[in-house]
């Protein structure tokens, strides 16, 4: 509603204030000074900036016509929070705080403006801080959850898992041979490999099972509530899905085709702890390449 318009009601504001202009560049206030007033920004566009420890300037957002600028400080009585510039000439309109405070209080339709100027700015937020989430938890290749996100809800299951009694495997995919991949066909091509490995194993999940790149060309999929046997089960569907993807390439391979080999660990029957559910499902891993590649070996077997 508020968008590059002068909401009505904030014409009183221009008549309680003093309007005057800001050149382009020139700074409105800086972080920390006192928030002894109050700004409207009739024309113009007014950018909101943070100093980073490391000495950097962010943008953290940009304010157009109409937006009222250093409300809070105002009204909280603390310094800057932030600083103001003008990235473009402005036209504004100053006025004092405690004018600004007393005409709040005489006149709900400014305060209801005001009001819905603060909701639209923390569903801007609610946004960005949703994508900023969104991108530090996904791998950017593959579009999988990342390693970092992983190691986190592979805490937080267990200890659900350790709370309920319900079970939690682990399986940890790696691609066979794909160094050969990489030395016949190229960095790129093999990228594509890793997206369409990533996709198979996605789709083959259940909803709700965390399926992420371990890092490299290994994979992991965590699959809250099955055994053992339900995991090795669903490890070893997705092993034959892969193996029967006609990959461009694959007939290269040392074995003809695009494969994969997995190891599979459950709570708690091998393991209690995050790491050692990990190992456990790596050593696993392990034993599938040693006996031959495109395998799901999900026992200990001494030999
Ligand atoms: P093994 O069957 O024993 O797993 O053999 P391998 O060749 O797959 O294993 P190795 O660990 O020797 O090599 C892994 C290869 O994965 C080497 C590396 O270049 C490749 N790789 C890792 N990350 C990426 C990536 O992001 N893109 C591409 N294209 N290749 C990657
Ligand atoms: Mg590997
Ligand atoms: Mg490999």
């Amino acid at each position: 509603m508020l968008d590059n318009a002068l909401p009505t009601s904030f014409a009183e504001l221009s008549r309680i204030g003093s309007e005057s202009r800001l050149d382009q560049g020139a700074y409105l206030w800086r972080e920390g000074d006192p928030g002894d007033h109050v700004v409207l920004l009739l024309e113009g566009f007014l950018e909101v900036t943070h100093n980073t420890p490391e000495g950097q300037t962010v943008v953290l957002r940009t304010q157009e016509t109409g937006a009222i600028v250093g409300e809070i400080a105002a009204l909280d009585g603390r310094p800057r929070s932030a600083t103001v510039r003008a990235s473009t000439p402005c036209r504004i309109v100053r006025i004092p705080a405690p004018a600004f405070r007393e005409v709040l209080h005489r006149r709900a339709d400014i305060l209801e403006d005001l009001y819905w100027m603060q909701v639209e700015r923390v569903r801007s937020l609610t946004r960005q801080v949703t994508q900023t989430h969104d991108r530090a938890i996904t791998d950017p290749l593959t579009h999988l959850y990342n390693y970092g996100f992983f190691r986190e809800r592979l805490g937080l299951e267990l200890e659900r898992a350790r709370k309920t009694g319900d079970n939690l495997a682990l399986i940890m995919f790696d691609i066979d041979h794909f160094k050969h991949f990489n030395d016949v066909h190229g960095h790129q091509d093999g990228n594509t490999v890793l997206c369409t490995v990533a996709d198979i194993l996605r789709t083959s999940g259940r909803r709700g099972d965390i399926v992420a790149r371990y890092g490299g060309e290994e994979f992991v999929v965590l699959l809250y509530g099955a055994t053992r046997d339900e995991a090795a089960r669903f490890a070893d569907s997705a092993r034959v899905s892969i193996a029967s993807h006609p990959f461009a390439g694959g007939e290269t391979q040392p074995m003809g085709r695009v494969t994969v080999s997995g190891g599979v660990a459950a709570f708690p029957s091998d393991a209690s702890g995050d790491e050692a559910l990990i190992k456990a499902a790596d050593a696993r891993l392990y034993r599938a390449k040693e006996l031959g590649r495109d395998r799901i070996v999900s026992v200990t077997v001494n030999n």
